[in-house]
């Protein structure tokens, strides 16, 4: 089975051009940005072999047009495509990607990652070098020193109302 896997330029995180699992898997990547014509790429790559799936790591970045484009491959292409990614940012707010694969899907499966206290995480909190929590600013910061936690609703409201995730841990 032939697979064409995408992963968001902007994520550097493993390296160029990968996605890589937590258990240790990786797979080459090809990159998309916001000028990527995801529907055009995969159609020409489809001249030189049939493709059985399109896997998307990273598509809470995809545009609008990105996630149209998608929905064309599986349309009119007939080929399947799996998007991976994050529903909301730090700040709560949807991600583009997310906001029209939510619209537009055909299966939703929400994989479950838990907070310190044992509840769904669905936020994620946003911490800068000083483990303080906070959420303003961009949405997508390149380089920098923060860290995110998986956290539920309950103690991301906490954590930023007290400014400090560790003064809520214990509770
Ligand atoms: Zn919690």
């Amino acid at each position: 089975m032939r697979t064409l896997v995408y992963t968001a330029e902007i994520d550097n995180r493993f390296g160029v051009g990968k996605v890589s699992s937590r258990i240790g898997l990786s797979s080459p990547a090809r990159l998309y940005n916001p000028t990527t014509d995801l529907l055009a790429d995969i159609r020409a790559e489809q001249k030189s072999a049939p493709i059985h799936c399109v896997l998307v790591d990273e598509s809470q970045f995809l545009s609008k047009e990105q996630v149209y484009a998608l929905s064309d491959v599986v349309d009119e292409l007939d080929i399947p495509v799996l998007c991976y990614g994050l529903r909301t940012d730090f700040r709560g707010e949807l991600f583009s990607g997310s906001q029209y694969l939510l619209a537009l899907s055909d299966k939703l499966v929400e994989l479950k990652t838990i907070c310190f206290c044992g509840r769904k995480a669905s936020m994620v909190l946003r911490l800068d070098q000083e483990g303080r929590p906070y959420n303003e600013g961009e949405q997508v910061v390149i380089g920098g020193n923060e860290r995110y936690v998986s956290v539920c609703r309950k103690h991301y409201k906490e954590a930023l109302l007290k400014g400090s995730l560790q003064a809520i841990q214990g509770n």
